[in-house]
C-alpha cells in the first residue's frame, strides 16, 4: 500500500454526555459507557504502525464523548490513552465536546492528567474541542481557553484548537468572544489579517484557532501553544484517508465504509476498503 496518508482514531466509546440530532456516531448518554479496552487498542496500534504505509504522526482518541472514563469511575483510562500515543511517537488528539469545562473538579482532574503525562514524557497533548450550534458548549469552552491562557504550564503542554467555527459560523465565534470577555480575555485586533484567532488577556498574545476563514475542515491544529511554533497539521481530514477502529472491532476508512476485523489483519481490511472507495 501507499499513496495517501492515513491517519488513525480510536472511537473509545459510544457512550456520550449530549443528545445531538446531527450525531451521526450512533452516541449519546443512553449508549453503554463500555470502552475499548486498552489491551485491544495497544495490538491495534502496534499493526498500523507496522503497515508499509505513510501514517500521520498523531493518533486520535474520539467518541461519543473522549471523556467518558472521568464520568465512570475509570480515572487512569485516559492517562493510558497517552501514553501509549507517546510511547508510539505519536502526537495524542483527545477530539472532545469539552461540556466538561462546566464542572471545575472534573476539568481540573483533566488538567492535572493532561500535565502530569506531558511533564512525564516531555511531549506536547493536543486537544480539539468541537463547538458547534447543537453543543451549546461555548461557556465551557471559554471555561477551558481561560485555564489554558492563564495556567503557563498548561498552556506550554497543551496545544487546543477549537473546531466547528468557520466563515459560516460567526454569531458563534461573537458568542465565544462574548464568553471569553466574562473572564477578561478579549481578541487581539490582528486576528482577521492573520487568519487565525489571537486572544490577549491584557498582556500577552495566545493564538489558539487556525484558519479562520476557511471552512472547518481546513481548520489546522496547533502544534505547540502560547509559545508559538505552530504549523498545520490537521490535513488528516482533508487530504489523506482517516481509519477509525471503535470498540466493537469494526474498523471505518474516511467515516464511510466499514468492515469487521476480527482475526484479520487491519492491512487486508484498510486496501479493501480503500479499493471499495475507488471502485464508487
Ligand atoms: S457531542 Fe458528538 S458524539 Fe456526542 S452526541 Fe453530539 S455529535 Fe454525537
Amino acid at each position: 500500500m501507499s499513496g495517501t496518508k492515513t491517519n488513525l482514531a480510536f472511537k473509545i466509546t459510544n457512550w456520550c454526555n449530549l443528545q445531538c440530532r446531527h450525531c451521526c456516531e450512533n452516541s449519546g448518554p443512553s449508549q453503554s459507557p463500555r470502552l475499548m479496552s486498552l489491551d485491544k487498542m495497544k495490538k491495534y496500534l502496534d499493526e498500523f504502525n507496522a503497515l508499509p504505509i505513510e501514517k500521520y504522526d498523531s493518533l486520535v482518541f474520539t467518541g461519543g464523548e473522549v471523556m467518558a472514563p472521568y464520568y465512570h469511575g475509570e480515572q487512569k483510562y485516559i492517562p493510558e490513552c497517552l501514553k501509549m500515543a507517546i510511547d508510539a511517537n505519536m502526537l495524542p488528539i483527545l477530539k472532545t465536546n469539552g461540556i466538561w469545562g462546566n464542572d471545575k473538579a472534573l476539568k481540573d482532574k483533566i488538567f492535572y492528567d493532561i500535565e502530569s503525562v506531558a511533564y512525564n514524557t516531555g511531549k506536547l497533548i493536543a486537544m480539539d474541542i468541537s463547538v458547534d450550534r447543537f453543543h451549546n458548549n461555548l461557556g465551557a469552552v471559554a471555561n477551558i481557553i481561560n485555564d489554558v491562557v492563564r495556567d503557563s504550564e498548561l498552556g506550554f503542554c497543551l496545544a487546543l484548537t477549537i473546531q466547528g467555527i468557520h466563515k459560516n459560523s460567526t454569531h458563534a465565534v461573537y458568542d465565544l468572544y462574548s464568553a471569553l470577555l466574562t473572564h477578561g480575555i478579549r481578541p487581539y485586533s490582528r486576528t482577521r489579517q492573520d487568519d487565525s484567532i489571537l486572544l490577549t488577556d491584557g498582556q500577552s498574545l495566545y493564538p489558539l484557532y487556525y484558519n479562520f476563514k476557511q471552512s472547518v475542515a481546513n481548520t489546522g491544529r496547533a502544534r505547540a501553544n502560547k509559545l508559538g511554533m505552530f504549523e498545520l497539521t490537521g490535513k488528516a481530514d482533508v487530504y489523506g484517508d482517516c481509519v477509525m477502529i471503535d470498540s466493537n472491532d469494526v474498523l471505518r476508512l474516511n467515516n464511510v465504509r466499514g468492515s469487521a476485523i476480527h482475526n484479520r489483519p487491519i492491512g487486508e481490511v484498510i486496501q479493501q476498503l480503500k479499493n471499495k472507495e475507488k471502485q464508487h
